[in-house]
């Protein structure tokens, strides 16, 4: 094997993790000067999920929505439009899609100039420590430490005619926005896509096989969303799965039957957001001996070590929190302490604070109240709750609260989960989190004078 061939990482996929953990270790590589070679391979564009088909086109097209919704409200604050006002999407899609395709050149520019080899192809394991790419016939690389970060990609349902529908992949290659749309699932990805949908205007029924959606989410939050997207018009199948997809006779619309055998009005468009399954089925894993958790995941200890050794994974495929900040901080620790002597450095999963980008958004972090109780005893927790209508619409009919749950913990009332559901908490749960990781206490809100007239956390103050 020529000596251009090895590396000292080598990291498989160029996602958020992978990205973030070879720039990290080229920053301690490269200024030692001994020859350390670190490599990157990709099978399509830079950026991986978040980049091309997640959070940045997801975040545009909120944005998108977002802008409609302002739309909505402007006469109630004295702007007349005429009826002028029209939505193209084929103009923000265009926009959207250059946008992604200037981030892809400005990864690829970064990992250049960091001198990170690119190697563009589908990396299978061959052994332990070694990556072949595209094939049987092609390329072999070893490394001292390799990085596995594939990330996954969306589920789709065994059932007759579940190629009619898309997945959140085919959302962002939309020509046009369908008239009526059938999303199917009840995690982030269907209230989110549900969401942007309703608001630019597509009929939209979201189906999901329980009573709720966002189970994992507090119970206050759930219950809030789904009112205030039932009052907004959006329409629920609850307690019902699809059984089959097919065309209608003039072969344009989608017919979706539920396992009660109900046939769903005919939609445009159905969208699968059923969850996303690890990018490990195709990886040699048996090859390297690797081993899995449920579901297809890599095992993986606190360090993000697999049970081979020098063989490390981070991201969405470990199956633990599937958001980027994650997949980033954990692939940047891994390089700290693999090429600069960080030996203890190591991502926490305790309190991280996530956003789900529905109307209204939902900040959250730290236990749900049920969890808290789980964990302490009911005894030991007490849940402070506030809600309100956000002045913005003071002057208009249209309404949506703002609601808000602190879950604390003992006498000193620490904090252990904040959960919100109203505009603007998407910009203001990192802040409390900061603040919850910091172990303050309901006091220390209290004792922090507000800010007004904003939504800013206030509960009942206690002296
Ligand atoms: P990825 O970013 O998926 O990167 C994996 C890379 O590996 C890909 O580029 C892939 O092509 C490549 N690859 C796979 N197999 C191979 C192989 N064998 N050889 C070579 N290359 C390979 N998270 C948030 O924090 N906020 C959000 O708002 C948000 N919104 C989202 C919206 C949607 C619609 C989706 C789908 C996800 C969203 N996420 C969001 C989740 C986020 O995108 C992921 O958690 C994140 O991208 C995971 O990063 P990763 O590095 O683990 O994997
Ligand atoms: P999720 O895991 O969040 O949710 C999928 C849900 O769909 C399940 O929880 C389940 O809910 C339901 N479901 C599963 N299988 C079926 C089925 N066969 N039929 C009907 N419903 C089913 O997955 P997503 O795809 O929405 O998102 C994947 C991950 O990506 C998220 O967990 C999140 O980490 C990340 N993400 C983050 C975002 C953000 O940060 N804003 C945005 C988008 C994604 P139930 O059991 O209740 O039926």
């Amino acid at each position: 094997m020529s000596s251009t061939n090895h590396f000292t990482y080598l990291v498989l996929g160029a996602g958020s993790g992978g990205i973030a953990s070879a720039r990290r270790a080229a920053k301690h590589l490269n200024s030692k000067g001994n020859g350390d070679r670190i490599g990157i391979v990709e099978v399509t564009r830079s950026g991986g999920t978040c980049v091309n088909v997640g959070c940045v086109p997801k975040k545009v097209m909120w944005n998108t929505s977002f802008i409609k919704e302002m739309i909505n409200a402007a006469p109630s604050y004295g702007f007349d439009f005429g009826g002028q006002v029209k939505f193209n999407w084929p103009t923000i899609k265009k926009s959207r899609d250059e946008y992604i395709k200037r981030l892809n050149g400005i990864y690829d520019t970064n990992l250049a100039k960091d001198n990170i080899v690119k190697i563009n192809g589908y990396g299978r394991f061959s052994g332990p420590k070694e990556i072949q790419v595209n094939g049987e016939n092609g390329e072999k690389y070893t490394a001292d430490h390799i990085l596995i970060a594939t990330g996954g990609r969306p589920s789709v349902p065994d059932i007759p005619g579940k190629e009619l529908g898309i997945t959140s992949d085919g959302f962002f290659e939309l020509e046009d926005l369908p008239k009526s749309t059938l999303v199917v699932g009840a995690g982030y990805i269907a209230v989110e896509l549900a969401g942007v949908l309703h608001s630019l205007g597509s009929e939209t029924t979201m189906v999901i096989r329980n009573k709720q959606f966002l189970r994992t989410f507090d119970e206050m939050l759930h219950t809030t969303l789904l009112k205030q997207m039932t009052d907004d018009g959006v329409k629920f199948v609850t307690e019902a799965s699809i059984k089959s997809l097919e065309k209608d006779v003039d072969g344009k619309m989608i017919i979706a039957t539920t396992n009660t055998g109900e046939k769903l009005p005919p939609v445009e468009c159905v969208i699968w957001a059923i969850g996303r399954e690890p990018n490990t089925n195709d990886l040699g894993i048996d090859k390297a001996g690797i081993q899995l958790v449920g579901g297809g995941f890599i095992k993986v200890d606190e360090f993000q070590n697999t049970n081979v050794p020098g063989v490390h994974a981070v991201g969405d495929i470990c199956g633990n929190f599937l958001l980027t900040p994650v997949a980033i901080a954990a692939g940047r620790r891994l390089s700290e302490r693999l090429f600069n002597g960080k030996s203890d450095l190591k991502f926490d999963y305790e309190n991280v604070a996530t956003v789900v980008f529905s109307h209204p958004p939902i900040g959250t972090v730290g236990l749900t109240e049920q969890e808290a109780i789980t964990k302490y005893g009911s005894e030991n927790i007490k849940c402070y709750n506030t809600s309100f209508v956000n002045m913005f619409y003071s002057v208009q009919v249209h309404k949506v609260r703002t609601s808000m749950k602190l879950v604390c913990l003992g006498k000193e009332e620490k904090v252990v989960g904040l959960h919100i559901i109203g505009d603007g908490c998407d910009e203001i749960i990192q802040g409390f989190a900061v603040a919850v990781k910091m172990g303050c206490t309901k006091w220390d809100l209290d004792n922090t004078c507000a800010i007004h007239p904003t939504s800013g956390i206030k509960f009942n103050e206690k002296m």
